[in-house]
């Protein structure tokens, strides 16, 4: 069985990323696999999961999930090899700080060396970012640039948009995949579905012949 967790969709669920276990479920049900999704709300105990799924979300909201999963058992549960996939909010939560609401610094979580604070100016638009040997589109919309420390590796490097700062999108670790894109990502890179799906359950999984997987081919070439 695999077992998803979308992390407060009330509070991190602004640019639709909750959308992300949709399509995990769908593509994993279409294998023949066991699947389950959970939502975990505001004050409920954290569900033991396969992969914990974090999306965008506004300053206020950000800053309280980081408070609620802070309180939590969910760094606990990383630490004990689950997968993240965290998106924009989701992936500045996740490091060693952020800045809201102007130049504030907000404690993050730590999981991650990386920090976030506040740019000039707003990133907002399509990106699309090469991901080993595989391109990755999606669109951002975030006032944070991230700073990588020594070591932590980009999940992409920037073809169109800005990612983390104009060069990289992101960071990855063994069990914490985040990035800027929205779409949601898993949408719009149903190899990237894939890949997580493929971690979560330790196999090699054939094609899918979807309409996603025809799309992602036709965005590919529209946005760079
Ligand atoms: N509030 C954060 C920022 O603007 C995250 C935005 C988002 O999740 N899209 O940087």
């Amino acid at each position: 069985m695999i077992r998803i967790c979308v992390v407060y969709p009330e509070l991190l669920g602004t640019y639709g990323d909750a959308g992300n276990a949709l399509v995990l479920y769908e593509r994993a049900r279409r294998r023949g696999l066991e699947v389950a999704t959970t939502p975990l709300g505001p004050g409920d105990e954290v569900p033991d999961a396969d992969v914990y799924l974090l999306g965008g979300g506004e300053d206020g909201p950000q800053r309280l999930a980081c408070d609620l999963l802070r309180a939590s058992s969910f760094a606990e549960r990383v630490h004990d090899g689950a997968l993240v996939v965290a998106v924009c909010a989701g992936l500045q939560i996740l490091g060693q700080c952020f800045s809201v609401e102007g130049d504030d610094e907000y404690l993050g979580l730590g999981l991650v060396e990386v920090s976030t604070r506040r740019g000039r100016q707003r990133a907002v638009g399509e990106m699309a970012s090469e991901v080993g040997e595989r391109r990755m589109v999606g669109f951002e919309n975030h006032g944070g640039v991230t700073a990588l420390g020594a070591g932590v590796e980009p999940f992409g490097r920037m073809v169109v948009g800005t990612g983390n700062d104009g060069v990289v999108d992101g960071y990855r670790t063994s069990n914490i995949w985040a990035t800027y894109a929205h779409g949601p990502v898993l949408a719009l890179n149903p190899w990237l579905a894939d890949e997580v799906l493929e971690h979560v359950t330790g196999t090699t999984l054939a094609p899918l012949a979807t309409t996603a997987d025809r799309l992602y081919a036709e965005r590919c070439s529209s946005i760079g």
